[in-house]
């Protein structure tokens, strides 16, 4: 049986949050001299002398819409990174808590576990990149926490069977969070749904990927009233700047051109993925739901190396586990895809 109260830090249950001046007086009035703000202004022309709203209620109207999800269950963070760092200051007591991750996968679950003092338990996914279940499940123990899902996958591109995430979630008692960065590239759909039916589900977005956003800084957290009042209580007070609040309002309104360049990039992406499988220096181009590659080469620090040289970034993932030779190639325009693909054709010559 799983139980918010008895799986949370004890200091978290006792925690008194900060209460900040809009807390405490949150009316209109024609004189504010409660928080210590700047009443001239700044040096700048547009006006970033208050304090932003610490709830960011009238963001959380806006997702709470589209996302089809009451605002009580929206966290925002100043990036995902920021509410998986939370999430283990609020579940995971230091040097005592474990965590699951399932690599290879994303890199910040373990820094962020490791800044904290937590323990990880790494299950390696299986050859085929999904889930090893059985051995997720035998390798929680009574100090295990959180078991952290990415789907669609970082580096390896594929989404996780829907089924091995809900049996995972019926039959671990603590938190299992399932990060949904690349979700709009995806064939399958959210895990939000499952969301009302279990109380210990945590998901994860994000406006870095398809949302174009990755400079504003704006993560999104969906989960339980009660695990998003703990959040909230965790969190500090003025987490997501004014900038990036109106800056997110505005991007909302402007949904369809983040809806074409998702079709785009998807299109590109199941472009690049036939052009890479003609070069002989390619042996895999693995699946993917995201607005990226995992490419097999013939030998990837050389074919990095040249890349470099020729002006063209890649990621460089051979050191991973089952990521042997593999490259991480990020889908680009149609001129940068171009690009790459003819720089890799002069190699092979
Ligand atoms: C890019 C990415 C994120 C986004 O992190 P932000 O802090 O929101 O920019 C989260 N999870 C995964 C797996 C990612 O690849």
């Amino acid at each position: 049986m799983f139980e918010l109260d008895k799986i949370i830090r004890a200091n978290i249950g006792r925690l008194k949050p900060y209460s900040s001046a809009r807390d405490e007086f949150s009316g209109t009035a024609s004189v504010y001299l409660d928080a210590n703000e700047n009443p001239y202004g700044s040096p700048l022309s547009q006006n970033y002398h208050r304090y932003p709203d610490p709830h960011q209620l009238a963001l959380k109207k806006k997702i709470s819409t589209i996302k089809g999800l009451p605002e009580q269950n929206i966290f925002l963070g100043n990036g995902s990174d920021e509410a998986i760092d939370i999430l283990y200051r609020i579940f995971c007591n230091p040097g005592v808590d474990n965590a699951i991750i399932c690599p290879p996968t994303y890199g910040m679950y373990e820094v962020s576990a490791d800044i904290n003092d937590i323990a990880i338990g790494r299950v390696s996914l299986l050859p085929s990149f999904d889930l090893d279940v059985d051995r997720i499940l035998s390798s929680v123990d009574e100090q295990t926490k959180l078991l952290f899902i990415c789907s669609p996958n970082n580096p390896t591109g594929n989404s996780m069977h829907k089924d091995d995430i809900e049996f995972l979630i019926t039959k671990f008692n603590g938190i299992v969070v399932i990060d949904e960065a690349y979700i709009n590239y995806s064939r399958q759909s959210s895990c939000i749904q499952f969301l009302t039916e279990y109380p210990n589900v945590v998901i994860l977005q994000t406006f870095s990927k398809a949302w174009g956003l990755a400079g504003i800084r704006l993560g999104m957290a969906f989960a339980s009233a009660g695990i998003i009042d703990l959040m909230d209580k965790v969190k500090p007070p003025y987490n997501i700047s004014e900038n990036t609040q109106q800056l997110a309002l505005q991007a909302l309104d402007n949904i369809e051109i983040v809806n074409t360049r998702i079709r785009e990039t998807v299109q590109q992406r199941n472009k690049l993925a036939v052009d890479l499988d003609t070069l002989s220096i390619v042996q895999k181009v693995y699946p993917s739901d995201a607005n990226f590659l995992l490419v097999q080469v013939n030998d990837a620090p050389a074919t990095y190396a040249y890349l470099v040289s020729k002006g063209v970034i890649v990621r460089d993932r051979s050191r991973l586990q089952l990521c042997e030779n593999c490259l991480r190639i990020t889908v680009g325009t149609p001129a940068e895809n171009k690009d790459l693909i003819d720089h890799l054709k002069t190699y092979i010559a």
